[in-house]
């Protein structure tokens, strides 16, 4: 499943590709993926427009012209591919954006086998308008005091750090693997109380998922110019795991057996020595 730093290399990989290039045909070949696609606002925000930005909130990829903005969502299974062909080249193709080109034909390829992904559009300026947006928490990697902001919310309250790290109502992007790698290099064992932790956890905490998201981006994700490469590697392959995925191997930091929990049907690694 795409993660923030997957979907961020995406928008990276789009910006590069698309920015400044106007989209001179669309073709849809579903009127719904998980739900039905607003199609005429979707061609009013994109047909015949230079795209002026691409950006990313959540796991939400947003490609804006002056009229608006076209939004996707990769879901489970979903890619954005940059192909040299309009035709369909994979199963489950449900769009394809031509986009012309002084030198050449970009031709953006919306595939998703399982049909979880999202193809939406906002009209006018502010797209954090849609519905999408509305009950989003802040951006882990935008947001100044992530500490801070991690306390006000976990110090009233009684659930598993790791559940409120996973929430997306109070903070988006941190999936599963980034949740258990956090907590183990803050040293915050997963079953703690948001409510018993201090201030100075919080500060750990917030660090530890800045670095191992900004570790992820930087190992690259994926590129949707490259088919291979965005089947294959995904970022967090390429960051070293400490816990994720480890049963009964050892700790990298102190050699203990790595323990495997299930919290509210998630699976969680942890190192019980390493993890207070
Ligand atoms: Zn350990």
């Amino acid at each position: 499943m795409p993660e923030l730093p997957e979907v961020e290399t995406v928008v990276k990989s789009l910006a590069a590709t698309c920015q400044g290039l106007t989209a001179t045909e669309i073709k849809f070949y579903r009127k719904d993926i998980r739900e039905p696609i607003p199609i005429p606002q979707f061609r009013k925000a994109l047909l015949k427009q230079a795209v002026v930005s691409v950006e990313r909130r959540s796991k939400y990829i947003i490609m804006n012209t002056k009229t608006g903005s076209a939004i996707f969502h990769l879901g489970m299974s979903g890619q954005l591919l940059a192909l040299k062909s309009k035709k369909p080249q994979f199963k489950h193709t449900h769009l394809v954006m031509t986009f012309t080109g002084e030198a050449q034909n970009i031709y953006l390829h919306f595939v998703d086998p399982r049909r979880f992904g999202r193809i939406s559009a906002h009209l006018g300026e502010a797209w954090e308008q849609h519905p999408f947006f509305g009950q989003l928490g802040c951006e882990p990697l935008e947001q100044r005091s992530l500490g801070t902001y991690l306390w006000n919310y976990g110090k009233k309250s009684n659930r598993p750090i790791k559940s409120l790290l996973m929430d997306s109502k109070v903070v988006v992007g941190i999936g599963n693997i980034y949740a258990c790698e956090s907590l183990f290099l803050a040293g915050v064992h997963p079953e703690r109380s948001a409510a018993s932790l201090s201030p100075k956890d919080y500060q750990a905490i917030a660090a530890a998922a800045k670095k191992t998201l900004r570790l992820a981006i930087k190992a690259g994700g994926t590129s949707i110019k490259d088919f291979k490469s965005m089947e294959g590697k995904s970022g967090y392959f390429a960051i070293s795991l400490n816990v994720y995925g480890r049963s009964d191997e050892s700790c990298n930091i102190c050699g203990n057996s790595i323990g495997h929990i299930k919290q509210s049907g998630r699976s969680t690694w942890f190192c019980g020595l390493c993890q207070k």
